[in-house]
């Protein structure tokens, strides 16, 4: 029921049913989403292949991984292994037979380079790298054992295992293993946060069983067959498509790669009903839309799903012009939360603009003034601020990050500011925090300042987000240089563009005496976005 929603001490309950937590207190999520009762039959369809997993494939796809990463690589509870994958079949089998140990995943955006994961695995420290033969050249040098995703050949890693043979083996029979706490670790997924570099998200099995026995109550069993583009090396990806489908028992095809026109063409092929996007394929869907539905089937299309960051009004209203069958349901959650957040679930809903729903029912919420850290009410915007049972427990090996972003009490500070309304809808109105999204990617600034500065000829440097439509925004830096430097916008971009992902390039460059800082030396970013932008 819907009549629950109450604001009291200026705390904002779910309107959503309360949440029915499982119990026992070792249990792996493996475990969990696997007891699972569902009707569904194909768990995931390789779109490029055509290979097909059913459950009951994927189970013991799950059982025999575990199994050899167990008896012949001896993984055991606790030790990280990092995947570093495209979408595929195998990254849900390894994900969820490495949680099953009570192991803990980490994983790596593709597209990073080199110097990039290295510095990742420096912080996480893995035992072991899942990957495939295209990728592990970037793991070369690491000394981490690697397990291919399936034969192929590569240069300059250790190859341990192949995980399409492990999923042909025969168990061993005997079934030795670590007993797993909900309390233990499962993930550490590596997100900024409010400020600084990336870092990794201790994510607890708790935090994810949490966010299981949510879907599964939230939504009656599922008869959806998702087309999955998202990463899911990102949370989104991982606890879409992980978790949440193989929880309903939907079937997934999975895309390796994104391109708008397969992803249509997967659709008519499959009968696909719903989308999983973030807003700039949504974006390429209106501004392709006359070329896409003159080609392509997609009268069994529902829902498109959109999150990761914001959508706009031009983009909800372009979309709703163009695909006039098909509802968007936005949702807002982030690493830190693990799916806690808001999401919208009704088409009714779906017709409520600007809105990213309503809380999840497994968190409360406060609003509150980032100026006096004054409790907000109803319709007042502030920082939003997030407890329950799916917020992680803090950042990896870094007690003074977690201090500053979840107090005593719990409280998460998201970072985002605003305001939730009299019927309970979320409203994301800005980002306080220096995150940048390109994409739905993630860009910290401080990753890109710390290479700015290292350059012989600039003195200081700041990055801010910049408004773009296509890709929501990207970096610009402004940058003082020497006095006699004379340093051009290419010569800066070029500088940065060597060194980082093609997501975190550095797209425009603005010349500064000094920037501008508080006088605790903090960097005035609204001042410079103001700057940026006041002349469009
Ligand atoms: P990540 O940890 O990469 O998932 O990033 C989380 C951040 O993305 C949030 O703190 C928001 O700033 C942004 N974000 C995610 N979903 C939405 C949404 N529906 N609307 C606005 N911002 C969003």
């Amino acid at each position: 029921s819907r009549s629950g929603f109450c604001r009291s001490n200026s705390t904002f309950y779910s309107k959503r049913n309360p949440l029915p937590l499982p119990a026992n207190p070792s249990l792996d999520v493996t475990t969990f989403i696997s007891s699972q009762p569902h009707r569904g039959t194909t768990a995931f369809i390789d779109a490029t292949t055509g290979h097909r997993l059913t459950f009951s494939d994927l189970w013991i796809a799950v059982e025999r991984v575990a199994d050899c990463l167990h008896r012949d690589i001896g993984l055991r509870k606790g030790h990280v292994v990092l995947i570093l994958s495209p979408n595929s079949i195998y990254f849900p089998v390894v994900s969820l037979a490495v949680m099953s140990l009570g192991a803990v995943v980490t994983t790596a955006n593709t597209l990073n380079t080199a110097g990039e994961i290295a510095r990742q695995t420096a912080d996480s420290n893995p035992t072991l790298a899942f990957t495939t033969p295209d990728l592990a050249p970037k793991l070369a040098g690491l000394s981490i054992p690697v397990v291919l995703e399936r034969v192929g050949s590569t240069r300059g890693v250790n190859v341990v295992g192949v995980v399409s043979e492990m999923m042909k083996k025969e168990l061993s029979g005997q079934r030795v293993r670590d007993r797993v706490n909900q309390e233990d670790t499962a993930m550490l997924l590596y997100s900024s946060g409010t400020t600084g570099p990336s870092k990794g998200v201790i994510t607890s099995h708790r935090n994810l069983t949490a966010n299981v026995a949510r879907f599964v109550s939230e939504k009656p069993i599922g008869e959806e067959i998702f087309i999955c583009t998202v990463p899911m090396f990102h949370t989104y990806g991982l606890l879409c498509f992980n978790m949440m489908t193989v929880a309903f028992g939907s079937t997934v095809v999975i895309l390796r790669r994104f391109d708008l026109h397969g992803m249509m063409e997967a659709v008519e092929k499959y009968r696909a009903t719903t989308l999983a996007l973030a807003p700039p394929v949504v974006v390429a869907m209106i501004n392709e839309a006359d070329a896409i539905r003159a080609k392509y089937d997609l009268s069994s299309l529902r829902r498109v799903r959109c999150g990761g960051a914001p959508l706009s009004k031009e983009a909800t209203e372009g979309f709703r012009e163009k695909y006039p069958t098909v509802h968007i349901f936005q949702a807002y959650a982030l690493t830190e939360s693990n799916g806690g957040g808001a999401f919208i679930d009704t088409v009714e809903d779906s017709r409520r603009f600007g809105t990213s729903g309503l809380l999840t029912c497994d968190v409360v919420a406060r609003i509150v003034d980032p100026g006096t850290g004054r409790l907000m009410g109803v319709n007042q915007t502030g920082e939003l601020w997030l407890k329950g049972p799916t917020i992680a427990k803090g950042y990896f090996k870094n007690q003074e990050a977690t201090n500053e972003t979840i107090n005593s009490e719990g409280w998460l500070k998201t970072g985002d500011l605003c305001y939730i309304d009299e019927d309970g809808f979320v409203f994301v109105v800005d980002r306080l925090k220096e995150l940048i999204k390109y994409k739905g990617y993630q860009v910290p600034p401080a990753e890109l300042e710390a290479l700015l500065i290292t350059h012989p000829d600039i003195l200081d440097a700041a990055v801010i987000p910049f408004p773009d439509k296509e890709a929501g925004q990207y970096p610009m830096a402004y940058v003082a240089r020497k006095v006699e430097s004379n340093l051009s916008e290419k010569q800066v971009i070029d500088f940065i563009s060597k060194q980082v992902a093609p997501y975190k390039k550095i797209r425009k460059v603005a010349f500064i005496n000094s920037i501008p800082k508080t006088a605790s030396g903090k960097t005035l970013r609204k001042d410079l976005i103001k700057l940026a932008t006041s002349k469009l």
